[in-house]
């Protein structure tokens, strides 16, 4: 009974994104950039290479369900931990396998398989009172600054056009709906 138990929980969640989206959604995203220069050298590569009074166990990169399909877990340049969704704050809904993963080389990496959250920063998802979807500038609690955050750097448009069109493709997603929500309310809850 434990078994069929343990094996239950450490299921793969039940995602409709498949490899191959993934892998369009990094395709489109390849092609854009927040601004026309290398915005590392701003920041020295800051949320790439960041340090501080964070937790080091805490600060891996979460991949979004079924990111994981289009990665190599063998590939020399990451760090993989396989945990279970209950163990943190996520949504009820997400239930089963999410994988975290560290970069060994920081903020050296293989551009073309950098992790969706390494391409979409500094903006990120919002879903408004009234269900209004909307891009924003990342508010999470971070142990470093990004300058074109801090300083209203105006980004591209084809980086903001492409990163709206992913992010309304995900949402259809049950579990990113869910996981996208929740972040919402619990940032209308701060304000
Ligand atoms: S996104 Fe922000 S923190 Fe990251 S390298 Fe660019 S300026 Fe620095
Ligand atoms: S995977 Fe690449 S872009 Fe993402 S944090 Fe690591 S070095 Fe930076």
């Amino acid at each position: 009974m434990v078994e069929k138990a343990e094996i239950l929980y450490n299921k793969p969640m039940k995602t409709t994104i498949k490899a191959k989206t993934w892998k369009a959604i990094y395709r489109l995203l390849d092609k854009v950039s927040p601004v026309d220069y290398d915005c590392g050298s701003l920041c020295n590569a800051a949320c790439c290479t960041y340090s501080g009074d964070f937790d080091e166990d805490e600060m891996g990169i979460y991949l979004y369900p079924g990111e994981e399909k289009i990665h190599d877990f063998s590939a020399d340049w990451l760090d993989w931990t396989v945990e279970s969704a209950e163990d943190f704050e996520f949504p009820d809904s997400w239930s089963g396998k999410v994988y975290f993963v560290k970069c060994k080389t920081p903020p050296l990496c293989p551009r073309e398989m950098r992790p969706f959250q390494c391409r979409t920063y500094p903006l990120t998802p919002h879903i408004t009172e009234d269900g209004v979807f909307m891009l924003i500038y990342n508010d999470e609690n971070l142990p470093y600054k990004c300058p074109l955050i801090e300083n209203k750097i105006s980004l591209n448009e084809s980086f903001v056009k492409a990163t709206y069109t992913v992010w309304c493709h995900l949402l259809r997603d049950p579990l990113i709906y869910d996981l996208v929500e929740m972040d919402s309310l619990n940032r209308q809850s701060r304000l």
